[in-house]
């Protein structure tokens, strides 16, 4: 369903991203592991197509920068960025004016319910706490329905209910057939949660195993983690991680 082929991106002399590749299959959920400054983030906005790269990424079969593969892809980028002037609601009826959709109300109220945003329906993005607008952020990236799904860094900021309702809603889209991206430095974000894990580290893929695979060797993916980048421990410090705007 979304296949990404020898994905190279360079930021002047930083290679973020070396000759990358790996698929995602419908009803089953990736997530993408590596420590601080690895290239998920590089990885991820290149599918979405935000950045320029070398290589190629094909979507349901369509280029990644056609409309017909923007109609399959959600993004949930790791920082949102909301309207300060808009309200919750407004964002979400903005975004299904935006996208064409019908009978999309019913459902902007299962996802406020879950994410605990019904009360907030008429605050402005400004006035919402951090937390509370990474709900909106994940809310906006699945009122769309996308059938490839690429959530960057979900679960910061999120409160432990709704890192639950997260985890269940990305487990219900996994049995509706969705592919699911999750791109994280926090293994024990994803545990019980995943089918396949793709571990980069220094802009380079350095392992690609199903969950089964890793439980036929007898292994944590956490400790395959540690074992990948054990060489180069002082890249696992929680900060570091470099955005900014080379596109
Ligand atoms: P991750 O998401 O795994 O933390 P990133 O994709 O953000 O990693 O970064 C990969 C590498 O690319 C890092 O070395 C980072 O410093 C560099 N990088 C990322 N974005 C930019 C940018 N806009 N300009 C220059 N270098 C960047």
């Amino acid at each position: 369903m979304l296949v990404v082929k020898d994905l190279t991106k360079k930021y002047g002399k930083t290679v973020a991203c070396d000759h990358v590749s790996f698929m995602l299959e419908p009803g089953t959920i990736t997530v993408l592991l590596g420590p601080n400054g690895a290239g998920k983030s590089t990885v991820m906005k290149s599918v979405i197509g935000f950045l320029k790269y070398e290589g190629s990424v094909s979507v349901g079969g369509y280029n990644n920068k056609t409309v017909e593969a923007k109609r399959l892809l959600g993004y949930i980028p790791e920082l949102p960025s909301l309207y300060p002037n808009l309200t919750v609601s407004e964002h979400m009826e903005f975004l299904a004016r935006a996208y064409k959709l019908t009978d999309y109300k019913p459902r902007i109220d299962e996802l406020f319910d879950r994410f605990e945003l019904t009360d907030k329906k008429k605050k402005y993005g400004d006035e919402l706490s951090k937390g509370m607008q990474q709900k909106l952020n994940i809310c906006l990236g699945l009122l769309p329905q996308p059938k490839i799904l690429l959530l960057d860094e979900p679960m910061i900021g999120l409160d432990p209910h709704a890192i639950k309702e997260l985890k269940s809603l990305l487990l219900r889209l996994r049995e509706e057939g969705c592919a699911i991206l999750v791109s994280t430095h926090m293994i024990d974000s994803v545990e019980n949660l995943w089918d396949r894990a793709v571990i980069m580290q220094k802009g380079v893929v350095r392992a690609n195993v199903t969950h089964e695979e890793l439980e036929a060797r007898g292994e944590t993916l956490e400790q395959m983690f540690f074992e990948i980048t054990e060489e180069t421990p002082e890249m696992l410090s929680p900060d570091g991680n470099v955005t900014g705007a080379d596109e």
